[in-house]
């Protein structure tokens, strides 16, 4: 039996993930869940799975859940819950669905403790890709991507050498507004940047979609995860989302992963690799796909995906405040504040405002992020 700790058990991620432990009870059980405030699903997943602890980062709420629970299992609380339950010692995988750089400090916990990280959380190597590589190599912990492209990719690689690829290929399904010129962007509607045409996923990355800030946090992901350079990244636009992604090899030769999009087979693989479980839920069958179509991303339109490029050129802490910025600008967004078409603005106003500098370490990080913060909410005080 593995045991899984699942950091953010109550967003997309964490109940796929669940939804696979009910299907797979003979191979793993939850050692742990965290939640920021969701505790009545948090009591329900307590019931099913047993966990020995959880962690509710809302303080009042993980009270509330002592009340309601008793001693069933222990709660832990705050930020610092985050970081207490991903130190015990009790679990094999670590499965990092938190939003944000709120994934980064519970990640390198669980590095330190050579577990194997299940990685849904791609601000953790936007962020800090070269010291979390860093730190796996280090600790001689596995990092096995979630993210569907990356995923496909680590797959594709598979009994393959680094040095014969010549490119990788991102697909993107260009979210909700891959056919909205670019003076129409000016007056979408949350409702409608929430609409995403092929994957139900939460509000932040569904917004990260529209923008295709998400592609590019991916190409930077990409980056840190496969080692190879930018012009070695290529983002191509596939709205059916069936390709994950390719490798291209030396020779011309290209490997692709292909499935219905459904992110129960990216967890999964990241949960049993390297062996495949028998699993019949996701269905792919070629009779019923009408179309496969491809297009060149347009980088004038989704200025965020330019944006993801500048800064892997820039290197230093730029993809730090890149993130900080992006988190910002789509809260802002979420909230009503801005204009959809705002959200690249101001994370070029940040990059532009505030110094980048080499030589990073995770406090220089930290401070990073707080002063990127900083200096875009100060814009709407
Ligand atoms: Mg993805």
């Amino acid at each position: 039996m593995k045991k899984l700790l699942i950091l953010g058990s109550t967003g997309s991620i964490g109940i796929n993930t669940l939804e696979l432990v009910r299907t797979f009870r003979d191979e793993f059980e939850i050692a742990g869940l965290t939640v920021n405030n969701n505790i009545d699903l948090l009591e329900k997943q307590i019931n099913e799975f047993n966990p020995k602890a959880v962690a509710v980062k809302n303080r009042l709420k993980a009270a509330e859940l002592k009340n309601r629970i008793g001693n069933r299992c222990d709660v832990m609380e705050g930020e610092k819950g985050l970081i207490e339950i991903t130190k015990r010692d009790n679990y094999d995988i670590l499965v990092t669905a938190l939003v944000g750089f709120a994934g980064l400090a519970p990640t390198i916990e669980a590095i330190k403790l050579k577990k194997r990280i299940a990685l849904a959380n791609k601000e953790t190597l936007v962020v800090a890709g070269e010291i979390i590589i860093g730190l796996c190599d280090k600790y001689n912990a596995e990092l096995i991507p979630v993210d569907s492209e990356h995923s496909a990719i680590f797959q594709c690689l598979i009994g393959e050498s680094k040095k014969e690829i010549q490119k990788l290929i991102l697909t993107a399904s260009g979210g909700p507004f891959l056919n909205k010129s670019k003076s129409e962007l000016e007056n979408v509607t949350i409702a409608e940047a929430l609409n995403h045409p092929n994957w139900k996923m939460g509000n932040k990355i569904t917004i990260d979609s529209a923008t295709m800030m998400n592609k590019g946090l991916e190409v930077i992901e990409a980056f840190w995860l496969f080692d190879l350079p930018k012009e070695g990244i290529e983002v191509i636009v596939h709205p059916q989302s069936i390709i994950h992604s390719m490798v291209e090899f030396k020779d011309g030769s290209i490997k692709a992963q292909l499935s219905m999009p459904d992110m129960k087979l990216p967890i999964l693989y990241a949960l049993s690799f390297p062996k495949r479980y028998t699993f019949s839920e996701v269905q792919t069958d070629f009779k019923k796909i009408e179309q496969f179509t491809f297009f060149e991303p347009d980088f004038d339109k989704f200025v965020c995906l330019k944006l993801a490029y500048n800064v892997i050129k820039a290197g230093g802490v730029a993809a730090c405040i890149l993130n900080a910025a992006n988190e910002i600008a789509v809260e802002k967004f979420l909230n009503g504040l801005i204009k959809f078409t705002k959200i690249p603005e101001l994370i070029e106003d940040a990059l532009n405002g505030i110094p980048n500098h080499s030589g990073a370490n995770l406090e220089t990080i930290f401070e990073i992020d707080r002063k990127t913060r900083d200096f875009v909410n100060k814009k709407f005080n």
